[in-house]
């Protein structure tokens, strides 16, 4: 086991969007940060995140390959590629341990873990998924633009989804993948607006190279589109917050207040980990966020010491 005996003022586990930026705003405050990530997000089967300002359209690769470049002005910051196994100990002595085989030792940890999609259970969704399937009609909408779309939902969110892709296309059909029927009222208030609705589960999905071209329903309807929005289940990125005993909901979400500070003292969180409004600029500001709250209480701590 290779040991860095030296403590790092904060561990980030997570090099995403929220761990970079975080790591930004405490490289800048002269904290001594390790981020360890292990590049494994799920965002990496798409080829452009939009709505970033300044990053408008760049791919999730590219973001990361430039925000490493801008913090390498702050040699505080250090990176690990590696996958953080197990974090023990408390507040200001936390002891942080990789597949690698390294340990290190930490006063504060950042859970920017992100989340991760559960397994796509339906048939030939992963060969679109990125490419011309989409889970969030912000990041990828506009691309989608007056296209024959396919929205794969619930009855719960079927009218909320037929809202919000209204303001994008006029032309999708809701395919409705649960047990729970629709009600009357939600069926007229769809069909009033010219919705069309299937409540038969879907068999596959019909694509080439990437691009989808129609939907296959198990009674043999085919529904042609040239795009599709779904919901996939998320869990959190990591088992770890949880191990450690951090407050989750039921959703996977790690609970925070106002600074990202989890129940457990000096283990913070940020991202898509401790939210659930899934945006790359939303996950770097809660990274930044987090990364002043730290630094306050790693001051005042400091400051109280003397
Ligand atoms: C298909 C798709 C398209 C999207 N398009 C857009 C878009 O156009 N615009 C937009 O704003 N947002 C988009 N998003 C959402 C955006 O990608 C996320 O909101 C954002 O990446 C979240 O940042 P994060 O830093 O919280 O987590 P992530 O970017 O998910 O990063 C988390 C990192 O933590 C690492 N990690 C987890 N556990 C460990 C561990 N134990 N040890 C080491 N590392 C670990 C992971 O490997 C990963 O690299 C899209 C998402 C998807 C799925």
């Amino acid at each position: 086991m290779n040991e860095d005996r030296n403590p790092f003022d904060i561990v980030i586990v997570g090099g995403g969007p929220a761990g970079l930026n975080a790591s930004l705003v405490l490289g800048r405050a002269r904290k001594q940060v390790l981020v360890i990530d292990d590049q494994k997000p799920r965002n990496w089967v798409t080829r452009e995140t939009h709505g970033f300002l300044t990053r408008d359209g760049v791919s999730p690769r590219e973001f990361r390959r430039i925000a490493k470049e801008e913090i390498a002005a702050y040699p505080s910051v250090q990176f690990a590629s590696d996958t953080v196994m197990e974090i023990t100990g408390q507040n200001n002595e936390f002891v942080v341990k990789t597949a690698e085989g390294k340990l290190y030792y930490a006063k504060k940890v950042i859970f920017a873990v992100g989340k991760r999609d559960l397994p796509l259970d339906i048939k030939g969704l992963s060969e679109v998924y990125g490419k011309s399937a989409f889970v969030c009609p912000y990041c990828d909408g506009w691309e989608l633009r007056n296209r024959q779309l396919v929205i794969i939902t619930s009855a719960n969110h079927a009218l909320h989804m037929a809202k919000l892709i209204s303001g994008w296309t006029s032309q999708f059909t809701l395919c409705i993948q649960d047990d729970t029927p629709l009600e009357a009222e939600q069926k007229q208030e769809l069909s009033r607006h010219g919705v069309q609705v299937y409540e038969v589960p879907i068999e596959s999905i019909r694509s080439e190279n990437g691009m989808v071209s129609a939907v296959e329903l198990t009674d043999g309807t085919m529904i042609p589109c040239t795009g599709i929005f779904f919901q996939p289940k998320l869990q959190t990125g990591s088992d770890l917050p949880k191990i450690i005993g951090c407050e989750m909901t039921e959703t996977g979400t790690i609970v925070v207040d106002a600074q990202g500070r989890t129940s457990v003292p000096g283990v913070f969180s940020a991202g898509d980990a401790a939210s659930e409004l899934y945006q790359a600029i939303t996950a770097a500001s809660l990274g930044a966020l987090t990364a002043v709250s730290i630094n306050n209480e790693l001051n005042v701590e400091a400051w109280a010491r003397c």
